[in-house]
């Protein structure tokens, strides 16, 4: 019985994704002068998103898949992405092992849904100078738009993209771009000695994920963190005992923790040292819309000040 309502319940589930694209696009229509469907954009979290939603506006219709305030590093994709990602024109992904987990929950889901790498589905960070991980040197370190000059390069390939599959946008979307481009480059170039007014020992940034590699080398601060990669395993007493070595070796003041994991870890670091976590920052995901940092810019502005202040303090 019970197995025969979760499969009704997957089928309606699936329905529901189906009759999403179909009633946004009936909308359009009927808002539109021209009968020409909008372009369908799929990203897989809400970072991409937004950068998306900057160059495509409302000439696009939009689904991203990883909700916020959830990792995606790890995902189970619901029927209602894969009705989405399969009624897809393009898909944007990160790349750069960013949505590896669970033995590759993407390149699952572009299975499922008949889709093609750089046919369809295209890596935003392509262009990026890669940085890879300590403990698995092999492995891409994904979170590269933690540097927003890799974040201005992600636009870049994003209207790139979105030119070629909708070249009747073209220039509508090259505008939003260059807008765009230049707000993310003024805080960019603020950002890139906002913290040389610290002591170099008091420069640690201490988080849960080590996701502030590109962000620490763009910015002049040293990174240390619990586990390296939210695919790995996490807190364990090996790992707690290498942060708080570096942190005793520190004059650091403040702890960070992020939206898009469980502080327990990092309340353990806290109790441990005696320092307080000053603030929450955000890493994989943005916050929830009408909240602080719920676009890219204001995530990437919330970082620097809410990090400048605890470090500084
Ligand atoms: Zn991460």
């Amino acid at each position: 019985m019970k197995k025969i309502l979760i499969s009704v319940v997957a089928v309606l589930t699936m329905v529901a994704g189906v009759l999403w694209f179909v009633n946004n696009r009936s909308t359009t229509q009927k808002d539109s002068a021209s009968t020409n469907q909008q372009l369908r954009v799929v990203t897989t979290n809400s970072i991409l998103e937004d950068m998306v939603h900057n160059v495509g506006g409302d000439r696009i219709e939009l689904y991203s898949i990883v909700k916020r305030g959830t990792d995606p590093h790890e995902y189970e994709p619901r029927p209602t992405d894969v009705a989405a990602t399969s009624e897809a024109d393009v898909v944007f992904h990160n790349g750069l092992n960013l949505e590896t987990g669970g033995n590759g929950w993407f390149k699952k889901l572009v299975q499922t849904s008949h889709k093609a790498f750089n046919k369809d589905v295209f890596a935003a960070s392509d262009g990026v100078n890669p940085m890879y991980l300590t403990t698995n040197t092999k492995e891409q370190d994904p979170h590269a738009w933690l540097d927003l000059a890799n974040g201005i390069q992600y636009v870049k390939t994003i209207t790139k993209v979105l030119k070629q599959k909708d070249a009747k946008n073209a220039n509508y979307y090259q505008m939003n771009a260059d807008q765009y481009v230049a707000k993310l480059q003024k805080l960019h170039q603020t950002a890139q000695s906002q913290f040389l007014d610290i002591p170099e020992r008091q420069r640690l940034l201490v988080t849960s994920e080590g996701a502030f590699k590109y962000f620490s080398k763009a910015y002049h601060v040293t990174p240390a963190y619990i586990w390296e990669i939210n695919t790995e395993a996490q807190g364990t007493p090996e790992q707690m005992q290498t942060v708080l070595a570096k942190i005793r070796a520190s004059d650091v003041k403040h702890l960070f923790v992020e939206s898009s994991v469980s502080p327990k870890s990092m309340n353990k670091v806290a109790k441990e040292t005696g320092l307080s976590i000053h603030a929450k920052i955000f890493t994989d995901s943005l916050a929830a819309k009408g909240t602080k940092g719920d676009t890219y810019y204001s995530m990437m502005k919330w970082n620097l000040d809410k990090i400048h202040d605890g470090l500084a303090e």
